[in-house]
């Protein structure tokens, strides 16, 4: 098994962005937040993880990660962690955030779910990402999972995290920038403007340890026809804060190799956190190439036989 052809992907993603898309808040939404997370753990259980879900208290009540395992063979105590937050700030839809990736995680399951890989995988959909609009850095499921890994001291081989995979604008211009990027990425904010500042590639935003495997990574975006521009954080939080804003952060801080793979969120997509985070708006061509771009890396970095 390996990743399937992007007509099959196009399809899944499309049906499961269609039932995962609508408001998901644990205060203010809470019924289809539960619908989708149960939905994803039909999903993942149907393609053969074993599941179990870790439960989250935040603010609003109890949440929770839904996690699907895909064992490893016994020679190898390490894991791969691929996940997405499937709950959404009030008022939007979260159809590019994050409910197409949401889609994705539930596909790599798929195309996965029954290969015996040398390292564990675990795939997630991550809950209460969305409270640190409330109080930044505020990642209460990835929070959860990240310290509970670090306390069991798991060999975390890698963690990838999709954050809004949906977005592609091919018009020039169609790329901004946080403030301070251009000091600290000099040679990337220069390819995207002599590029016609479009914003139609994924930043693949990850830490120094997460450099030995990034490349895998980019390689098969490559090859699926996505343009991927590297960005290595080194500390310089402050300044670099909008690249911490997701769910490989907390990751980070217990010192593990992470990445976020992100359609640069707020810097290109309009509707980001909106109600217009509509399904109409997903690219999912683009999200379909993605996905099939990560189910490959991760069958060569965990070694599918
Ligand atoms: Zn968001």
């Amino acid at each position: 098994m390996g990743p399937r052809g992007l007509p099959d992907i196009h399809e899944a993603l499309g049906r499961d962005l269609g039932r995962v898309v609508g408001e998901r808040h644990l205060a203010s939404s809470r019924a289809h937040h539960d619908e989708v997370r149960a939905m994803c753990g039909a999903a993942l259980a149907e393609a053969g993880l074993d599941v179990h879900e870790q439960i989250v208290t935040g603010p609003f009540g109890p949440g929770a990660n839904v996690i699907g395992r895909i064992r490893g063979s016994s020679a190898s105590a390490r894991t791969w962690v691929c996940g997405a937050h499937y709950d959404t700030v009030r008022g939007s839809p979260g159809a590019d955030d994050n409910g197409v990736a949401v889609a994705a995680v539930l596909e790599i399951a798929r195309s996965l779910g029954r290969t015996r890989p040398r390292d564990a995988i675990e795939l997630v959909l991550w809950d209460m990402e969305e409270l640190q609009t409330l109080r930044a850095g505020a990642l209460l499921g990835s929070a959860a999972m990240a310290r509970d890994m670090a306390g069991k001291r798991v060999d975390v081989a890698g963690v990838v995290d999709l954050e809004m995979i949906g977005c592609c604008r091919r018009e020039p211009g169609s790329q901004t920038f946080p403030a301070g990027f251009r000091l600290l990425f000099p040679d990337a904010s220069r390819r995207v403007a002599a590029a016609g500042a479009r914003g139609d590639f994924l930043a693949l935003v990850h830490d120094r340890r997460a450099a030995v495997w990034a490349p895998v990574l980019e390689k098969s975006l490559q090859d699926n026809g996505i343009d991927a521009v590297l960005l290595e954080v080194h500390g310089a939080r402050k300044l670099a804060h909008a690249l911490y804003r997701s769910d490989h952060a907390p990751f980070w801080a217990h010192g593990f190799a992470a990445a976020m793979l992100t359609d640069t969120a707020n810097f290109r997509n309009a509707h980001y956190h909106g109600p217009g985070d509509v399904a109409a708006t997903v690219d999912l061509d683009f999200a379909a190439r993605t996905t099939r771009a990560v189910v490959a890396a991760l069958a060569e970095l965990a070694d599918v036989r």
